[in-house]
């Protein structure tokens, strides 16, 4: 039997020195004292493009990779002030790249937007981290499957390298709240996006994906019975090496 690999992918926002290569380091300590237990895992620290030519010299773990947050859509270089492109993010040492992410769905990038940003990414070799998810209300008229199939077919089409693209399934009213959805209703979805993926893929192997909203130290052993979560996606409770490192230490415990 083959163990899947999981993921712990940070998720930095907007925050985050020159200074704060001290986290690096104690993550990098981590996966070097702990060898075993990382054969099976791989973190991916996702932080502001300021940061990430920066932290890839101080990366010294290969169980490490980083990632950028989003990108513009463009694959050229062009006059869009302020934007980096897939390639610029490559070329400082990227090798993920998150997109879809609420926080940029609500400034804006749509499904065909991202869509492009995906197209973009894969071009560049990156992994691409799919963020999807229902607001409350959706929820609440129990719309939140209709809400991830359409995201999920308006960005994604068969031409797309399966292996390159993971899903992040993040609830909106979970992100930053402290309130988790229910396992059984986890597992459904999970399983739903796994199914809907494959169909528009056209794919037989299962796809990774990750679970993000809210996920701490202290209800990570919530999701460890959950076989079909290949990882987390982690915010607020990634700034700290400290809590980051718990929730890895705890999910196996
Ligand atoms: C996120 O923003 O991707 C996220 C999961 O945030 P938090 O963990 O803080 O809910």
């Amino acid at each position: 039997m083959t163990i899947k690999l999981k993921y712990f992918i940070v998720n930095w926002k907007m925050f985050g020195h020159f200074s704060d290569y001290k986290i690096v380091n104690r993550i990098n300590d981590f996966c070097k004292k702990s060898q075993k237990l990382f054969k099976t895992k791989k973190i991916v620290l996702c932080v502001p493009n300021t940061l990430i030519y920066y932290f890839n010299n101080k990366i010294t773990s290969k169980y490490i990779s980083l990632g950028a947050q989003n990108c513009h859509h463009s694959k050229k270089n062009g006059p869009f002030t302020g934007s980096v492109n897939a390639s610029m993010l490559q070329n400082s040492g990227a090798e993920f790249i998150i997109l879809g992410h609420s926080e940029n769905r609500s400034e804006g990038d749509n499904n065909k937007l991202i869509k492009q940003k995906i197209i973009s990414s894969l071009d560049k070799k990156l992994h691409v981290i799919l963020c999807i998810g229902e607001t409350l209300n959706q929820k609440r008229n129990k719309k939140t499957f209709s809400i991830i199939k359409n995201q999920l077919i308006k960005s994604l089409d068969k031409k797309m390298n399966p292996k390159k693209i993971f899903i992040a399934y993040e609830p909106i009213w979970s992100i930053g709240t402290n309130k988790v959805p229910k396992i059984k209703d986890l597992i459904e979805i999970i399983k739903f996006v796994k199914k809907e993926y494959k169909k528009i893929i056209k794919v037989k192997l299962n796809p990774t994906v990750l679970y993000g909203g809210s996920v701490n130290h202290k209800n990570i052993s919530l999701f460890s019975s959950i076989s079909e979560i290949d990882g987390f996606l982690i915010g607020g409770a990634s700034q700290s090496s400290k809590k980051f490192i718990d929730i890895i230490k705890n999910y196996y415990k």
